[in-house]
């Protein structure tokens, strides 16, 4: 699952929320950066 970052109101969105438009659902902000990734399981490959 990848988080999102608004860049208006610095809030951070999960991927679930920005599947469908890349909007942020608080400020109405286009503008998302994709600055982590939750690695819920990190293997070697
Ligand atoms: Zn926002």
């Amino acid at each position: 699952m990848a988080i999102y970052e608004c860049l208006g109101c610095k809030r951070s969105i999960e991927s679930e929320n920005v599947k469908r438009r890349v909007r942020c659902q608080y400020c109405g902000s286009k503008l998302l950066l994709k600055p982590r990734i939750i690695a819920t399981n990190i293997e070697a490959i």
